[in-house]
């Protein structure tokens, strides 16, 4: 077998164990990452309310304030009004109680619009923190069943994961990335054994005699010429499966299908 054959095939191998270990995690992984991706967005949100809160806490104050302010101008003005000795006088008081009272006005129109804003936000608050309790139970749930699996399948995932290492590690650039490519494009698996179906004859003196048949892709299970099949047996270069593209290897032990194999090829 030539050597990158043997290395992609010793590759594939690993990462099909890789592959069964990820399958027992699930969709774990993806609930986990999209749950907290909710929870950060949720208390973004709730920081964002609890930021206006506290801003609107401060603007009434400020405007309570103005307003204790100016109605003791008002009272002033009132005051002096016993005391003016001319119209003119008058009607100037007159016009500086009115605009104190108009900006009193302004003022307590201004706090009822921040009640208002304060009182949705308020609504909305207590909607997100449900929002995120809920959620946030729902992510602890997941997330100790994600590390009860992690923690089960650790050992055999870092043997696996260190045997790739070194097995890589032996892989030229040029064939590794041509696996990656495969493999990302056909479920992880870039390097099948080709299968070969044999059928039995009998003859007079009831001797058992197998005789090859046709053989096939062990990754889309289309048919493999019977040109292409020497070329595998002989090992010297890399063939791929004209259908789905993925290298195909003559595998000692799974390649031929006897007549009473149960795996039924084509
Ligand atoms: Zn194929």
């Amino acid at each position: 077998m030539i050597h990158e054959l043997s290395k992609l095939v010793k590759l594939q191998k690993v990462d099909n164990q890789l592959f069964e270990i990820k399958k027992i995690k699930g969709d774990l992984p993806q609930i986990v990452s999209g749950l907290q991706e909710e929870i950060d967005i949720l208390q973004v949100r709730l920081k964002k309310c609890a930021d206006r809160l506290q801003e609107i806490k401060v603007e009434i104050d400020e405007a309570n304030l103005d307003i204790n302010d100016k109605k003791g101008h008002q009272k002033k003005y009132e005051d002096q009004l016993y005391l003016v000795t001319s119209n003119k006088e008058y009607d100037a008081l007159t016009v500086e109680i009115d605009t104190v009272k108009h900006k009193i006005n302004e003022q307590e129109y201004r706090k009822l619009e921040l009640e208002r804003e304060k009182k949705d936000l308020l609504e909305k608050e207590k909607g997100y923190k449900l929002d995120f309790e809920e959620k946030d139970k729902v992510l602890t749930e997941h997330k100790e069943e994600l590390e009860k699996r992690e923690k089960e399948t650790l050992e055999a995932a870092t043997k696996f994961n260190k045997e790739r290492d070194a097995i890589v590690a032996g892989i030229s650039q040029r064939f590794l990335n041509e696996y990656e490519r495969i493999a990302k494009a056909r479920d992880g698996k870039a390097i099948v054994p080709v299968n070969q179906l044999f059928t039995e004859k009998v003859d007079k003196k009831g001797n058992i005699e197998y005789i090859p048949g046709a053989s096939s892709c062990g990754g889309c299970h289309k048919s493999v010429p019977a040109q292409k099949l020497m070329e595998i047996k002989r090992e010297t270069r890399l063939i791929r499966c004209e259908f789905c593209g993925r290298l195909l290897y003559w595998d000692e032990n799974t390649s031929e299908i006897l007549p009473n194999d149960e795996e039924v090829i084509i």
